[in-house]
């Protein structure tokens, strides 16, 4: 048996994203992320609802005195969010939700590309502070080298898709590497795939985001 940190399944891993975007702990990139898969993908809209939802009473439970008009306040945040992240989002003209746009600050005509490799474009939109956060186009079919990172890297398809060793991914979806995989993902073959690619810290189910998930899946 070997002994090491007991890494978060990818499921589980998954899990802890939504629900610290839910607690609003994510860095801003991984934020624009979440939203941006929110807005692509009705998979796990329904989740994040119930998680926020939970995140408010908790944070209600924290507060001296009752809070007047809950439901309503809830509403109008479900609203909000909804706004930012379900409206149509003129993909014909921009591959990028409006949470993405709006962190990456211009449309994806307007990227400049910079070659790695063959076959691989990049554009870097911060790095700070442990967070690095790029654009991929990886050529249809065009396999990735070998690479670790460090810390977790989470990917969304924005166009596409790929495989690695965890499975296939397609748009919308959101691969999630931790720092202990060594993975080589590989582009479909019948159209280059987009992605929008953060590097962070690995996420832990604990504090306040690991009691949410607890009190949703517990009991
Ligand atoms: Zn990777």
């Amino acid at each position: 048996m070997t002994i090491q940190s007991p890494a978060l399944s990818s499921e589980n891993a998954l899990d802890a994203l939504l629900a610290s975007y839910a607690v609003g702990t994510l860095s801003p990139p991984l934020h624009a992320l979440v939203g941006s898969h929110l807005a692509l993908s009705a998979q796990n809209r329904s989740f994040v609802a119930d998680l926020e939802a939970v995140a408010g009473a908790a944070l209600e439970d924290m507060l001296p005195a009752p809070v007047a008009n809950r439901e309503e306040r809830l509403a109008s945040i479900f609203a909000t969010e909804l706004d930012d992240t379900v409206t149509p989002m003129g993909r014909a003209h921009d591959l990028m939700p409006s949470p993405l746009r709006r962190y990456v600050g211009i449309p994806l005509e307007a990227v400049q590309w910079k070659t790695i490799l063959p076959g691989v474009k990049e554009y870097r939109i911060e790095r700070s502070e442990g967070v690095d956060a790029k654009l991929f186009w990886i050529r249809a079919g065009r396999k990735m080298p070998h690479h670790t990172h460090e810390g977790s890297e989470f990917t969304l398809i924005l166009q596409g898709g790929f495989t690695d060793i965890s499975g296939h991914y397609g748009l919308g979806d959101i691969a999630i590497a931790d720092d202990e995989v060594d993975h080589r993902p590989v582009a479909d073959k019948d159209i280059d795939c987009i992605c929008f690619a953060v590097t962070d810290a690995p996420l832990r189910l604990t504090g306040p985001v690991g009691r949410i998930v607890q009190r949703l899946f517990g009991h």
